[in-house]
């Protein structure tokens, strides 16, 4: 019997999974270990916040989908690989056994070096805690306990959550909306775009008075306040850390090889450089020779490629090279149900673009909702 485990149920190996329902092999045995039960989408997690979707419209349900490709589900995190022993050990003490082994946890919110963070901030991963904390912000806004909203970070991520949260507090609380600011310590917000989407997004933030603060980097986060390095104090009832992706310390922890950030080597086949018979894919990986930003893209362009290398490398047929072009669609949601988007040097925005962003996301959820979506 061959053992592939999953680790994490990303975008990727939401793929793998339903592609593992497909006739198999009866000689092999899945297992996925996923410490969620449901799989929050990110790129609808905005729209969310915005208050266009329920929670319930951006998971993907992993029981369903694992049990259609037989896969037996671990409820823990991975913490540790024994790549001599070829296992995984897992937080609640469970070691499961690979042949192979794949992985896609993702990454986990960049914290950086400023005091506080980890006390008096939320970072938007896990996305469950950020979930839960801004949850608990909408009751306390509606109780009036709140009069400005600090997001930190000014990349996609950062901008979107920001608009989304003014656009709520608006609807909600109208005139009586808190002010929600961004912090930035690059010298410009979206510092890898050009800056004809940058200026569309200024525009906009100056309409809505969203407060977009570049060259600004935090040193201490405190019980109601946000202070720079420079000294100047915000006053900051609620803070959130959307600052970009870091690496699970699983990695280096496992003695697995890495980049400089920590995050797992991979070849073009998607194969660990250092342990073959590991896979990594989306955000938790980096190519050693096509390296491409961690955007959730190119985990869910890795899917397919993905699953039939899992299958090959357990067949012990070849495997094929995955690269992806490094150009891609990025369109970023605006709170109100209008986005900008972006592909290569194009710019375009307004309320249509919002709309084919929704199709796209939600037609990324239904292939992979059990009761919704084909079989094969
Ligand atoms: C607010 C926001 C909006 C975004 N919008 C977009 C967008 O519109 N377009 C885009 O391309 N990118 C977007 N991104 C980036 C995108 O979220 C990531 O690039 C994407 O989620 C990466 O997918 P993944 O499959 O690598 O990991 P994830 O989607 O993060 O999934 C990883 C899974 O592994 C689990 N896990 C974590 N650690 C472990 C462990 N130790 N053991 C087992 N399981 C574990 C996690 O719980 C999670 O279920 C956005 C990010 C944010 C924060």
């Amino acid at each position: 019997m061959k053992r592939l485990v999953l680790l994490g149920g990303g975008h990727a190996h939401v793929h793998v999974l339903r592609a593992m329902a497909e006739p198999l092999d009866s000689g092999l045995a899945v297992t996925l270990v996923s410490p969620v039960a449901i799989q929050v989408y990110s790129g609808m997690l905005p729209g969310y916040v915005a208050g266009h979707y329920g929670l319930d419209e951006c998971g993907i349900d992993l029981g369903p989908l694992a049990s259609r490709a037989r896969a037996r589900v671990v409820s823990s995190s991975g913490v540790l690989v024994d790549p001599a022993r070829r296992e995984v050990v897992c937080a609640n003490g469970e070691s499961v056994p690979y042949d192979v082994l794949s992985i896609d946890i993702g990454s986990q919110s960049y914290l950086g070096d400023a005091l506080g963070v980890e006390t008096y901030a939320t970072p938007v991963r896990p996305l469950e805690r950020f979930v839960l904390g801004w949850e608990s912000l909408l009751g306390r806004a509606q109780r009036g306990d709140i009069g400005s909203i600090t997001v930190v970070g000014g990349g996609a991520a950062g901008l979107e959550v920001a608009f989304a949260m003014d656009h709520r507090m608006r609807t909600l609380l109208g005139a009586a909306a808190p002010h929600v600011r961004v912090l930035a310590d690059t010298p410009v917000v979206l510092p890898d775009y050009g800056d004809g989407a940058r200026n569309r997004l200024l525009r906009l933030a100056a309409k809505r008075n969203i407060g977009i603060h570049p060259s600004s980097r935090v040193a201490e986060v405190g019980a109601g306040f946000v202070r720079l390095r420079d000294t100047i104090e915000f006053a900051s009832d609620a803070t959130f850390w959307v600052a970009g992706a870091a690496a699970s310390p699983i990695f280096r922890d496992s003695g697995l090889r890495t980049d400089a950030r920590g995050f797992l080597l991979v070849n073009d086949f998607m194969q660990s450089v250092s342990h073959p018979e590991i896979f990594g894919a989306g955000d938790c990986a980096t190519s050693l020779d096509n390296p491409r930003p961690k955007a959730g893209v190119f985990a869910v362009r890795a899917g397919p490629a993905l699953a039939a290398n899992l299958r090959a490398a357990l067949a012990g047929q070849p495997l094929e090279t995955h690269v992806t072009p490094s150009r891609f669609l990025a369109l970023i949601a605006c709170g109100d149900k209008r986005a900008i988007g972006l592909y290569g040097p194009l710019t375009f925005s307004g309320r249509w673009v919002w709309h084919w962003k929704d199709r796209i996301d939600r037609r990324f959820l239904a292939r992979y909702r059990v009761d919704e979506a084909p079989t094969a």
